[in-house]
């Protein structure tokens, strides 16, 4: 399952929530950083980013996609790399124990 996270509201929740995966892409590669995949727990994945690229930008050069899945969130995004600094942690390839739903 992925899931476009779209408001704030639900990344706010899949924060507190803490379990998953954020994958962010960015279509214009601001920094070299490209499409990344993070534990939603990491560090870097910020509110006001999200706040940023989603509601300021309107999505124009990126989005936020929220998953239990790892390895399937690799292979639907081309040019989808690790976070270098969370996934680096132990379990990286295990699914979340605390996999929730979003309500849509
Ligand atoms: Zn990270």
């Amino acid at each position: 399952m992925i899931y476009e996270v779209t408001t704030l509201e639900e990344f706010q929740r899949i924060k507190k929530n803490g379990g998953g995966f954020i994958a962010i892409t960015d279509s214009k590669l601001v920094n070299t950083r490209g499409n990344r995949v993070h534990k939603v727990s990491c560090y870097t994945v910020k509110e006001k980013d999200f706040i940023q690229k989603v509601e300021t930008n309107n999505k124009t050069n990126g989005e936020y996609f929220f998953t239990d899945d790892y390895k399937e969130t690799m292979s639907k995004f081309k040019n989808m790399s690790e976070c270098k600094i969370c996934l680096k942690q132990k379990n990286k390839l295990t699914k979340s124990k605390y996999l929730f739903s979003v309500e849509v």
